[in-house]
C-alpha cells in the first residue's frame, strides 16, 4: 500500500475507496469456482441480443427464448458428442497448468498434504481439503500447478482433483 500511495495518491484513494476485501485474493469468497468477477457476461448477453431489443416487449422476449433454447440444444449435442468427463474450456485450462509446473519441486509431508516449491515461493497443497495457499485451486475450482505437481507426484487422475461444477455429468444436467 505504500508503494501504491508513492506511485499515484489517486489510486491509493480509490483502492482504499473499493475496499480491500473487494480487491484483494486474500478476500475473494471460494464458494463460486470462478476467478474473474466482471461485468463481461451483460457485455456480451447485450451484443447477443442487440437485434431483438429493438422490437416490442414480447416480440423480444420470444427472439431471445428462441435464440437461447436453440444455444442450450447445440451446446448439449456438442457436450454428449465430448469424450471427456470435464468440459472443453476446463480442460484446456487444466492442461495450461499442467504445462506451468515444470518449474515445481513437490516435498509430501504425509496426510496428502505437500510443500510445492516454485522458484523463490513455497506453497501448500491439501489434497483431501482441495486447496493451495496460492488460492487459485480454492477460488476457481481447477487444480493450479503446484496441486497438479502433487496429483502427478501421486500419479492419479487430474480430472478426479476439477470441482464437480465443470464436469460432464454436472453441465448435462444444467
Ligand atoms: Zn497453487
Amino acid at each position: 500500500m505504500n508503494e501504491l500511495q508513492a506511485t499515484s495518491l489517486r489510486a491509493h484513494e480509490d483502492f482504499i475507496s473499493v475496499g480491500v476485501t473487494k480487491l484483494c485474493q486474500a478476500y475473494i469468497s471460494s464458494s463460486c469456482k470462478f476467478d474473474v468477477v466482471s461485468n463481461n457476461i451483460s457485455e456480451t448477453f447485450n451484443g447477443y441480443i442487440l437485434k431483438a431489443r429493438s422490437k416490442p416487449i414480447i416480440n423480444m422476449l420470444e427472439d431471445i427464448r428462441r435464440m437461447l433454447m436453440a444455444r442450450m440444444q447445440s451446446k448439449r449435442e456438442l457436450m454428449l458428442k465430448s469424450n471427456d468427463t470435464i468440459c472443453p474450456t476446463i480442460r484446456k485450462k487444466l492442461e495450461k497448468n499442467k504445462k506451468e509446473r515444470k518449474d515445481c519441486h513437490v516435498t509430501p509431508a504425509g496426510n496428502m498434504i505437500f510443500e510445492v516449491q516454485s522458484f523463490d515461493k513455497s506453497n501448500v497443497v491439501n489434497l483431501v481439503n482441495r486447496i493451495c495457499s496460492c488460492r487459485c485451486w480454492d477460488i476457481n475450482g481447477i487444480p493450479c500447478k503446484h496441486a497438479i505437481s502433487c496429483i502427478l507426484w501421486l500419479k492419479e487422475e487430474l480430472e478426479h482433483y476439477v470441482h464437480d461444477y465443470y464436469k460432464k455429468d454436472t453441465y448435462l444436467k444444467t
